[in-house]
C-alpha cells in the first residue's frame, strides 16, 4: 500500500482526469471518482496504468451520502490510508437569469456542488485528522472565479455554489489546521472542457478569451499544476488559501 493515496471527484473528464494523471506522475495512487462516464474514467485509468502508475475507477455521485461512504470504504479497502482529496466534481446547467431558474435546478447544483464537496471533506478529516487517530493529509477544493465574478446572465446559482465552496474551505481550513490536514482552494478562469457544452454553449471559452488579460482560455492541466502544488510538501506552511488560474481575470 502507498502512503500516497488521493481521490479526485469528477476524475474521468477535464480538470479532474488532468489533476489525477498529474497526480500519478508525482507518485500519488489515484481513485478516479466518475458520475457515469465510465468509458472517460476507464480511458484515464489506463493512461496512468500505461505510464507505470497505478489508479482505480470508482463510481459514485458525491451528493448523495451512501454513495460517498461507499467510494471512501473502497479507497480504504483497495489502495489504503487516503493523504489527499481535490473536490473537483462539479456542475452547471443551462445558461439563464435568476428569474429563470426553478427550484428542482437549485437543488441539483447545491447538491452536486456544495453537499458533495462538504460530505467528501467530512471523510477525509476523519480519516486524516490527528483527532481521529489519522496521520494528516491535504484537500483542494476546485471553486471557481465565478465565485467572485457572480456570473450574471449566465449561472449565478453556480457562482453561488462555488462562493460556499469557498467558505468551506476558509472555516474548515482553520477548524482542522492543528490536526495535520491543510485545506486550500483553486479557483480556475475559462477552461477548455466539456463543462461549457452543459450550459448550452460549446464554444463559450473561445467566445470570452479576449476579454481575459492573457487573451485565451486555461488548459486543464494548467490549473492540475495549481491543484498539485497546494498538495504537496511545498505548500506545507499554506492552508485557507486560493489561488486563481484565471489568466488574469
Ligand atoms: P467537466 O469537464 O464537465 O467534468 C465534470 C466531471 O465531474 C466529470 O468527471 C463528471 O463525471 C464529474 N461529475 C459531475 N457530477 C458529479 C457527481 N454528482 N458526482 C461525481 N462526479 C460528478 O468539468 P470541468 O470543467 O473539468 O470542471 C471541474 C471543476 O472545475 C468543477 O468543479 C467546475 O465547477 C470547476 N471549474 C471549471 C471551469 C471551466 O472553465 N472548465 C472554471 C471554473 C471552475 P462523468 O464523466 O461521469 O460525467
Amino acid at each position: 500500500m502507498s502512503d500516497k493515496v488521493m481521490i479526485v471527484t469528477g476524475g474521468s473528464r477535464g480538470i479532474g482526469a488532468a489533476t489525477a494523471k498529474l497526480a500519478a506522475v508525482r507518485g500519488y495512487v489515484v481513485c478516479v471518482n466518475y458520475l457515469s462516464n465510465r468509458t472517460a474514467a476507464d480511458g484515464v485509468v489506463e493512461e496512468i496504468t500505461a505510464a507505470g502508475g497505478r489508479a482505480l475507477a470508482v463510481a459514485a455521485d458525491v451528493s448523495q451520502e451512501p454513495d460517498v461512504m461507499e467510494l471512501f470504504a473502497t479507497v480504504d479497502g483497495r489502495l489504503g490510508r487516503l493523504s489527499a482529496l481535490v473536490n473537483n466534481a462539479g456542475i452547471l446547467e443551462r445558461q439563464s437569469r435568476v428569474d429563470e431558474i426553478d427550484g428542482d435546478r437549485l437543488q441539483r447544483v447545491l447538491a452536486a456542488n456544495v453537499v458533495g464537496p462538504f460530505l467528501c471533506c467530512r471523510e477525509a478529516v476523519r480519516r486524516m485528522s490527528t483527532r481521529h487517530g489519522g496521520r494528516g493529509g491535504a484537500i483542494v477544493n476546485v471553486s471557481s472565479a465565478a465565485a467572485r465574478l457572480g456570473s450574471p446572465g449566465e449561472y449565478v446559482d453556480y457562482a453561488a455554489s462555488k462562493g460556499a465552496v469557498d467558505t468551506l474551505t476558509i472555516g474548515l481550513s482553520r477548524e482542522v489546521a492543528a490536526e495535520g490536514v491543510r485545506v486550500n482552494g483553486v479557483r480556475p478562469g475559462y477552461i477548455h472542457t466539456d463543462i461549457h457544452a452543459s450550459g448550452g454553449e460549446p464554444g463559450r471559452v473561445e467566445r470570452l478569451r479576449t476579454s481575459l488579460p492573457m487573451q485565451r482560455g486555461g488548459q486543464p492541466h494548467e490549473v492540475a499544476q495549481a491543484i498539485l502544488w497546494l498538495l504537496s510538501a511545498e505548500a506545507s506552511y499554506v492552508t485557507g488559501s486560493f489561488i486563481d488560474a484565471a489568466g488574469g481575470k
